[in-house]
């Protein structure tokens, strides 16, 4: 497994640091100033940014890896029509799973940033299904920033063309993200309950059950 490397906690850019030598006596806190954002921070701050962007990145491309695990293989015109008809200039053709991780690391750097200073950023990986045959066709990666910094929307979505080819389509950063990318992601947070009809029928100990007649009942619902 990898090692985290230590970031830059304003900007988690990657830093080098070399503890100075009253810093390995535990005299003094070692500072670094970060070559990306030119702030300076304390050694042990880029540690633990370091250690937390590692977690969140880890995490992303084990979801994003298992997602893709089940996608079909789409030809045209599925395949445009499945990612929503994009440009070409917003297609990419990933070579491996790792190649597509790399990319959506990159671009969905400030989510993660955002989720390793502890804000409310999210990032979510997410199966999107044809309407008609409900089947998975793509997965959409869907980050957003936290209110504070404005509620930033950053989509993409990958489809598969071949075993281990893919097309990532990142969906114009001006634009956030589309309504049915929203949908499914807040159709998997929000799971409809499931009720078989006989664990709904069978009333559990100290149910009440309805006085109300069944007769009452509208005409339609009578033969459920
Ligand atoms: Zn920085």
């Amino acid at each position: 497994m990898p090692e985290a490397a230590p970031r830059c906690p304003y900007c988690a850019n990657i830093l080098k640091l070399q503890p100075s030598f009253w810093a390995r006596l535990g005299l003094k806190q070692d500072h670094t100033n970060c070559p990306n954002c030119q702030r300076e921070c304390e050694a042990r701050d880029a540690r633990s940014m370091g250690a937390s962007y590692f977690h969140w990145a880890e995490q992303f491309r084990y979801r994003l890896t298992e997602a893709l695990k089940t996608l079909p293989i789409l030809a045209e015109p599925d395949l445009h029509r499945a990612l929503g008809n994009p440009s070409k200039d917003d297609l990419r053709l990933i070579t491996s799973v790792d190649e597509l991780v790399r990319h959506c690391l990159h671009h969905q750097r400030t989510a993660l940033m955002e989720m390793s200073l502890c804000r409310e950023a999210t990032l979510e990986v997410v199966h999107l299904r044809n309407d008609i045959t409900k089947a998975s066709e793509t997965v959409a990666i869907l980050g957003t920033s936290c209110s504070e910094s404005g509620a930033r929307e950053w989509q993409q979505i990958a489809a598969r063309t071949g075993m281990s080819h893919f097309v990532l389509y990142t969906y114009p950063a001006a634009k956030g993200a589309e309504p049915r990318v929203k949908r499914a992601v807040h159709a998997q947070a929000n799971p409809p309950r499931r009720t078989t009809p006989t664990t709904a029928s069978r009333p559990s100990i100290g149910t009440v059950l309805s006085t109300r007649p069944a007769a009452a009942a509208p005409a339609h619902a009578q033969h459920r």
